[in-house]
């Protein structure tokens, strides 16, 4: 039996479900007027994990009404061939978001990559003109996950003006952007990293704490005030009675104990993702759609 009984399981599956269909409902609307957003795809390699992730954008695109376009090039393809591939996606009006799957083979600059892309189809938000709008508070295309986790966070807590958030991981994929996101909505942010000292006690002050490390159920009880809010972002594999399963950054049963709500994993953020690539493929149409009209 839980110690704190009314502790409350954030349910991202449900949340995703209702994005997705958000979602869905808004491109069926666009798809009225003759509109249909599309999404390209971009996969160098074949690396298994990577496939699975493409497979389920594609699934989901397709799931929501956006046509999927999806590029699969051999692993020993070129740096300059992956860019014309862009500047061609870049060029097709047929295409509003792209997207790259990382992580690219090594012998391609995955910077210069995400710098190619148009900053309006950018719809994983790694772009430096979206991560510089959204560091000053513009509304840009902005990373999947941190803003699947803003959509569980404003849900259960409704405004979070004024609350103190500690975001684990700096990372330009989660951390960083979580932490600009946070500020956006009125947090007191404090972000921790693996150079971090008193980690814990930092941890224990927050009302809301985000776990972006990718360590096998770091954070405990004892890094948590009672009634703090814990977003797990983390993902990790790893062997346990015998058997592979899949844990968070989060100790989930010890940290039940403490907080007054908590995502799973899985089932918390990861469904998040993928809902708010959709988002903001629908949001990259509108902005090309928008740009388009005021020429
Ligand atoms: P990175 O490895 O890029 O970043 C990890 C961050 O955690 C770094 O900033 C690192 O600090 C910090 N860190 C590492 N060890 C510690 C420690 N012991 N104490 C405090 N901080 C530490 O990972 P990502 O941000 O890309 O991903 C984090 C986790 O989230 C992973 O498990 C990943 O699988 C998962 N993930 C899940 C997604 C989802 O859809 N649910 C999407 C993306 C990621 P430093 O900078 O000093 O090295």
């Amino acid at each position: 039996m839980n110690a704190i009984p009314s502790v409350k399981l954030i349910d991202g599956k449900a949340t995703s479900a209702r994005v997705l269909a958000e979602v869905r409902e808004e491109v069926l609307a666009l798809r009225e007027h003759g509109i249909q957003p599309g999404l390209a795809v971009v996969l160098v390699g074949s690396d298994p994990a990577s496939q699975v992730y493409v497979r389920n954008k594609v699934l989901r695109a397709e799931e929501v009404g956006i046509r999927s376009l999806e590029h699969k090039l051999p692993a020993d393809t070129g740096e300059s061939a992956l860019l014309q591939l862009i500047a061609e996606l870049n060029d097709d009006p047929a295409v509003n978001g792209i997207l790259v799957q990382l992580p690219l083979p090594g012998h391609i600059d995955e910077n210069r990559v995400l710098q190619a892309i148009d900053p309006l189809k950018d719809v994983d938000g790694f772009h430096s003109e979206n991560v510089g709008g959204l560091s000053q508070g513009r509304d840009v295309l902005t990373p999947c996950t941190p803003a699947g986790c803003m959509r569980l966070l404003h849900d259960t807590c409704g405004d979070l003006s004024g609350k103190h958030a500690v975001v684990i991981g700096r990372s330009n994929i989660v951390g960083k952007p979580m932490a600009a996101l946070l500020l956006k909505a009125h947090c007191t942010v404090t972000v921790v990293h693996s150079r971090s000292a008193n980690l814990r006690e930092l941890c224990r002050q927050a009302d809301i704490v985000v776990a972006a490390v990718g360590k096998p159920r770091l954070v405990d009880a004892s890094w948590l005030k009672p009634g703090a809010v814990v977003i797990d972002v983390g993902i990790n594999r790893i062997d346990e009675d015998g058997r592979s399963k899949l844990v968070g950054d989060v100790d989930f049963d010890s940290a039940l104990a403490q907080a007054a709500a908590i995502t799973p994993v899985p089932g918390g953020v990861g469904p998040m993702t993928i809902a708010y690539l959709m988002k903001n493929t629908l949001a990259a149409a509108r902005l090309q759609r928008a740009g388009a009209t005021a020429e």
